[in-house]
């Protein structure tokens, strides 16, 4: 086949593969207009944590610390699949005043992402089980990575689709629990599929238009892995819009790495101009190490935070 041909050939099997491929949203489709968009007055900080970098012998210690700190929300983890944990941390919650954030939930081992019917259910059970759980507590949504690399081995398209297909349930049951599902994009060295807070948002768009009840899935955006894979910290949250429920806090790749914010020399302002851009209200969460003694470094990366928000002026 001479040069001219091979390259005709590819194009028609590029042109077929194409029509197999569901092309349906339109940027018109988004109620986002970019006219009205600039929702600063809105905006406000909400600092929240995981629990695990907070000083405290029992979880009661670490709410108490986190309240004396001005920490509003808390983050919580996979427990909260057990309903009797989900009642204790809602009534915990109440006692002192904070706000629930997210569950980092993460991939289940990427179960859902896999053709074996059996793994499959099992992650999905997980998965309603810590909806179910973030219900009860109340909280915005429940923090979902499809797979990790060599978790899963789906193509990025079989992912896509595997989502398009089985997620508009999930997305529902996620609804009527009063939740999200809320996709983390995270760097290429962790996972290939879904690196952009963009991608995250289209995908999730995708679903909860495929959904019965519109609104189940969501999307964050990790300040660490924003560092590595995003192009404009700002213009990442901008395409999140409606659809961001939670945000990451942590620094990037310089040392030391993924650390609390202000312990390297990653800065928060151009994010934070996207997060006042867009009127966000939800939690800015750590999730990161924190080097030195935490009694200190924690306060001191409030304090940080709350000027580098200051300093995002649009
Ligand atoms: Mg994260």
């Amino acid at each position: 086949m001479k040069r001219r041909e091979f390259l005709a050939a590819g194009a028609a099997a590029a042109a077929v593969a194409m029509t197999n491929i569901e092309l349906k949203a339109e940027v018109t489709d988004s109620t986002w207009d970019g006219k009205s968009a600039n929702q600063t007055a809105k905006a406000r900080l909400c600092l929240g944590s995981q629990l695990g970098i907070i000083p405290g012998n029992s979880v009661e210690e670490k709410f108490a610390k986190m309240k004396a700190w001005g920490i509003e929300a808390v983050e919580f983890g996979r427990d909260v699949e057990d309903p009797e944990r989900a009642k204790y941390y809602k009534k915990l919650l109440d006692d002192t005043g904070l706000i629930p954030s997210a569950v980092c939930w993460g991939s289940h081992g990427g179960d859902l992402m896999s053709f074996d019917k059996d793994r499959k259910q099992r992650g999905t059970d997980a998965l309603k089980r810590a909806l179910e759980g973030a219900g009860i507590i109340g909280c915005t949504g429940v923090i979902y990575v499809p797979a990790f690399n060599g978790q899963s081995p789906l193509t990025n398209q079989e992912m896509r689709k595997m989502l398009l297909d089985d997620f508009p349930a999930l997305a529902d049951f996620a609804a009527d629990c009063g939740t999200h599902v809320t996709f983390e994009p995270l760097n290429r060295g962790e996972a290939y599929f879904l690196r952009q807070v963009a991608d995250g948002a289209a995908i999730a768009r995708d679903i909860n238009e495929r959904s019965e009840k519109k609104c189940g899935m969501s999307v964050m955006g990790d300040f660490y892995h924003m560092s590595i894979e995003e192009t404009d910290m700002m213009g990442a949250f901008i395409s999140g819009g409606k659809l961001l429920t939670h945000v990451h806090l942590a620094g990037g790749v310089s040392d030391p790495r993924r650390t609390i914010p202000g312990q390297n020399k990653s800065r928060f302002v151009e994010g934070f101009r996207g997060l006042k851009y867009i009127g966000y209200t939800g939690p800015c969460s750590f999730e990161c190490g924190v080097r030195g003694d935490r009694e200190v470094e924690i306060p001191k990366a409030l304090e940080f935070l709350k000027k580098e928000y200051e300093l995002a002026v649009i």
